[in-house]
């Protein structure tokens, strides 16, 4: 019989999330759930659920499952947040935030890359993700959020960003240089952020006012 993509789906969760040390049971579901596949170009597909980050256009990449499911389990949503991502990419990401999630703005600066994600997510029926053309580092970012997850590599944080985490909020970022970074996670205590530095990674640069310039 031939391997179906839950069956590849199944295995991606086994091997590469759980064993790997990937516990909140909400991630391991949602990422159980969303159909990779059917993010990536068609030429990508065979490819979907390896261990790996996959070209999507536009000299941009849909991260490796692993680094979506660090990050989305370093933002801890239970259900009730309103969510706010910087960088939608293929749309993927977005679509496991709004597995988890009251509601996802997520902003990308290519028009192409957002418009597929956008058919794309309304196609399977995403109803609470908003996909919003743009620099997400251009300043005011609306009203607080629960949560922010910058899916680009940031030579720092933006202060748009910090000002946009609402209390007891969190805001997780690869931050570091060009190159390779270190996914940091700040939590809002008041007036007070509080900062830990988890994994390193490599993240294709973010790029706007206050982040890497154009190129
Ligand atoms: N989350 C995506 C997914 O699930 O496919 C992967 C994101 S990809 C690693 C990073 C994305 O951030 C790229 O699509 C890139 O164009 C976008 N990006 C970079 N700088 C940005 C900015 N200032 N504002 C919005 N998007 C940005």
């Amino acid at each position: 019989m031939p391997i179906s993509f839950e069956d590849l789906r199944s295995s991606m969760v086994a091997d590469q999330l759980v064993q790997r040390g990937i516990r909140d049971p909400r991630v391991l579901d949602a990422m159980s759930r969303v159909p990779r596949h059917l993010f990536v170009p068609a030429e990508a597909v065979p490819l979907a659920y390896a261990d790996r980050a996959l070209p999507i256009g536009n000299g941009q990449t849909i991260s490796q499952p692993y680094m979506v499911a660090v990050m989305t389990q370093a933002l801890a949503l239970r259900g009730g947040e309103r969510v706010l991502e910087i960088g939608t990419g293929s749309g993927y990401q977005a679509a496991i935030l709004g597995e988890l999630a009251r509601e996802v703005i997520t902003i990308e600066r290519h028009p192409e890359l957002a418009e597929t994600a956008r058919v794309r997510l309304a196609s399977l029926g995403y109803q609470s993700i908003s996909v919003i053309v743009g620099d997400g580092t251009a300043g005011d970012v609306g009203v607080p959020y629960d949560a922010i997850l910058v899916t680009a590599g940031a030579p720092r944080v933006p202060e748009s960003l910090k000002a946009a985490v609402a209390d007891g909020g969190r805001l997780v970022i690869p931050i570091g240089s060009y190159g390779h970074q270190e996914l940091t996670v700040i939590v809002r205590q008041g007036d007070a952020l509080v900062e830990s530095v988890h994994e390193s990674c490599v993240f294709v640069p973010l790029v706007g006012r206050q982040a890497w310039p154009d190129s």
